[in-house]
Parts: structure tokens; sequence; C-alpha cells
């Protein structure tokens, strides 16, 4: 647990590392616990991906092409970047860097190679894995959403052995079975780290 730093006149916000299997039902456990922590910042990533139907540009990503997404490569803009299944993603330094001096915490939705390269660059930052509760319902679930192709998901699978194997490097492991339980339990860590800053929260 992080150290208790009240009476600190500037308090630099904290990264809330985010990571799963796609499918798992990270987006649907991120949303929620925005709900419940409204000044909680949501770091946009930028990725290569077309948008999928009611995904908005700057809302949910900001979709760019590849050659914008190398020039940034080049000019060191990225906190972090990957390739997720074929595509490239990559967390602005610039937004992580606004938000923590300005004191907000941040929640960051980023795969496997992502949260390694940030907890690099942040060492303080705090690393959360969500399971899915068996390979069959993550594969039900990536079916029901309806948004992926069948290769899609073939690939999202495939590489779902590979994350769940590196989970172990996480703070944190959260089963999301029933979503109410996971939201919970999410919530409760992350009040929990925020409250040992002096942090006030709108969970309770
Ligand atoms: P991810 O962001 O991890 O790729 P999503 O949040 O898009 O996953 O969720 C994948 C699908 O699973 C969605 O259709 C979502 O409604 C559903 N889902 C999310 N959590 C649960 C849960 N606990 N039980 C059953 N279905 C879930
Ligand atoms: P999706 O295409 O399903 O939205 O996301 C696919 C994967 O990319 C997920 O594991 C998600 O966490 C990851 N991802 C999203 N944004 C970023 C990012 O900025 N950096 C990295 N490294 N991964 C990201």
């Amino acid at each position: 647990m992080p150290g208790t730093k009240q009476g600190q006149k500037h308090r630099r916000g904290k990264l809330f590392i985010v990571s799963a299997p796609s499918g798992t039902g990270k987006t649907t456990l991120c949303n929620a616990i925005r709900k419940r922590f409204p000044e909680l910042a949501y770091s946009i990533s930028h990725t290569t991906r077309p948008p999928r139907k009611n995904e908005v540009h700057g809302r949910d990503y900001y979709f760019i092409s590849s050659e914008a997404f190398e020039e940034k490569i080049h000019a060191g803009e990225w906190a972090e970047w990957a390739r997720v299944h074929g595509n490239h993603y990559g967390t602005s330094a610039s937004q992580l860097n606004t938000h923590m001096e300005g004191g907000r915490d941040i929640l960051l939705d980023i795969d496997v190679n992502g949260a390694r390269q940030i907890k690099n660059r942040y060492p303080e930052s705090i690393a959360f894995f969500i399971m899915p509760p068996s390979m069959k319902s993550l594969e039900e679930r990536l079916r029901n959403r309806g948004t992926d192709t069948e290769a899609d998901i073939e690939k999202r699978l495939a590489h779902a052995h590979k994350e769940i194997a590196e989970r172990s490097f996480y703070d944190h492991e959260i089963v999301n079975d029933s979503i109410e339980d996971a939201v919970e339990e999410f919530a409760n860590l992350i009040a929990g780290y925020r409250e040992n800053t002096g942090t006030q929260t709108a969970s309770r």
C-alpha cells in the first residue's frame, strides 16, 4: 500500500493501470468505475484501429492513421505504445503529465506491454489485471458483443493466453464474474489507494 502523503502541498495524480484480455469486460468495468469516481481522469488512447459502431473520436479513442502514429513515435510523444491485435495503440505523455501535475488521478486502460512501460516510467503506478471467469465465458462475451469479425475474435482469444500468462506482474487481480462484485472490489481498492493520499473519493 502507498505511503501517507497528507499535508503535502502539491499532490501528483496517481496512475491506475487496468489490463485484461479483450472481451473480459474491462470497458464495462472502467465505465462503472468512472461513474463512481467522476473526478478520476480517463486516459484517452490513440489507435490506428478503425472505430467500432458507437465509438466516438475523442471520447473512446483518438483514431489516427498509421503515418500519424509513426510520426509521434519518432517525436517521442508516447508515454508508452504497443502493437495489439495488429494495430497500434499509444498513450500521450503530455496528456498524462497534464493530469498528474494537476493532481488528478488517472485510469489507464492499456495492454500488458503498455503496463510494463508505464510501470518502468512511473514506478508508483498501480496495476490491476481483470480476469474472465473462464476461457469459455471470454469467448461467449466476445461473440455476444457482436463488434468483432470472426478473424478478430480468433486473434483476441489466441492473444488472451499470452496476456493471462503475465498476470503475476500486476499488483491486483480481479475476476469479472458478477459485474456488480467486480465493480465493488475494484472501487474499494481504488478508494483505498486514494484515501491513503488524503484524496476525497466520490464513492461513499
Ligand atoms: P473489454 O473492454 O474487456 O474488451 P467489454 O467491456 O466490451 O470488454 O465487454 C465484453 C462483453 O461482455 C460486452 O458485451 C459486455 O456487455 C459483456 N460483459 C462485461 N462484463 C460482464 C459480466 N460480468 N458478465 C457477463 N457479461 C459481461
Ligand atoms: P480494443 O481494440 O478492444 O479497444 O483494445 C485492444 C487492447 O488494446 C486492449 O487490451 C486495450 O487495453 C489495449 N489498449 C488500448 N489503449 C491502449 C494504449 O494506449 N496502449 C496500449 N499499450 N494498449 C492499449
